[in-house]
Order: structure tokens, then sequence, then C-alpha cells
């Protein structure tokens, strides 16, 4: 994947990178699941699909253990096949036109997902464009929200967590990240 920015913040490098986050060798790849972690279509069934079949059926056994993930929480599963150590599965949420708490739920999503990888120690994560798929979020609102849930976590000054990436995947999200960022 390629790296079209890079910005450091604190002692935080946040890269934004264009490709495929499959392919990302960072310690955990953060994936836009549903509450029901059934890996169908988007981003999730590429991840499904190249992680093997360990990883739907890791997320079936969490399901079955603690139940549906709420929107805003996130859930862990390994890597199966891919490089990444872990699978954080974050639920972010269905746009309803922005007065279904929306804005909220998405920053929760992502700074859980982070949150959750100091909690495991991990150095690196990737995320995704969260509800900007499948779920309508509108992108040019998505990214601030992104990068206020990123900015509140360094400013918690994590101990492990050093770089956050951002796997770009369609184009026309280019321009909102790097204006953004
Ligand atoms: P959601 O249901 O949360 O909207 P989607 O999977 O539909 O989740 O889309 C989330 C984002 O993931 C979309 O912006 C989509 O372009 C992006 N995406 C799809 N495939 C990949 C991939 N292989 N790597 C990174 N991002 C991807």
């Amino acid at each position: 994947n390629k790296i079209i920015k890079e910005i450091k913040v604190n002692n935080v490098e946040i890269k934004l990178v264009s490709g495929d986050i499959t392919i990302e060798e960072t310690d955990a790849i953060v994936n836009a699941a549903n509450s029901h972690l059934q890996h169908g279509g988007g981003v999730a069934g590429v991840i499904a699909r190249k992680g093997g079949s360990d990883v739907q059926k890791e997320s079936n056994e969490y399901i079955k253990k603690y139940g549906k993930v709420e929107t805003g929480n996130v859930a862990v599963t390994t890597g199966g096949k891919l490089k990444c150590k872990y699978i954080i599965h974050a639920v972010g949420p269905i746009w309803r036109g922005g007065s279904e708490q929306e804005e909220k739920l998405l920053y929760d999503a992502v700074i859980n997902s982070l949150k959750k990888a100091e909690e495991l120690k991990l150095n690196s994560i990737s995320l995704p464009a969260i509800s900007a798929g499948i779920y309508g979020y509108p992108i040019e609102k998505a990214v601030p929200v992104y990068k206020k849930a990123v900015y509140d976590f360094i400013n918690t000054n994590p101990q492990f967590l050093k770089e956050i990436r951002f796997v770009v995947y369609d184009e026309e999200h280019y321009d909102y990240f790097l204006k953004e960022f």
C-alpha cells in the first residue's frame, strides 16, 4: 500500500495510505463490522475471505459467548491468515440522516478501536473508512469524526500505540482525508 500523507502528533505517526487493508502488516487491522459479526459484504467480506474460515468462526464464538456487539463497540479476533495479529471488529452506525447519534457512535467506534489496541499493547493499527460504505455515512462528515477520535486518543498519551494508519480504498475519498489531515 502506498503512503499518501504522514503526520506526527505528539509521538504518534498518523499515515494515510491508499490501497487494501487486508495486506496491511500492522499489529491490528480494524474491520467495519455489523453487530452480529456476520462478515458478508464490503470490507468485512474481503477480510473474512482472505483471513480464512477462522475469522468467521472466532466471530461466531464471540457472539455466542457475549451476545451482539452494540454500535460503537468493538470485538477482537485473531487475524487468521492475514499478516496482522488481530482484527478489531468495530461496529459503526448506519447513517439515518444525522439525528440518531450517528456522530457519537462513529466517534465511539474509532476511539474504542484505538483504546482496544492500546489495551492489547499493540504498536500499530490500520483502519478503513468505517460506516462510509454500505452504512451510508457521508464521507465529508465521517472524516472529521475519524480525525477527532484519533486526536482525542493521542491526547490520552498512549504508551504503546505509535502508528495509526487510515487505509483509503475509494479514490473519491482521498481528497477528504488529505484535506482534513
Ligand atoms: P460499512 O458497512 O461500515 O459502511 P463497508 O465495508 O461497506 O462498511 O465500507 C467501509 C469502507 O471500507 C468503504 O469506504 C469501502 O470503500 C472501504 N473498503 C472496501 N474494501 C476495502 C479494502 N479492501 N480495504 C480498505 N477499505 C475497503
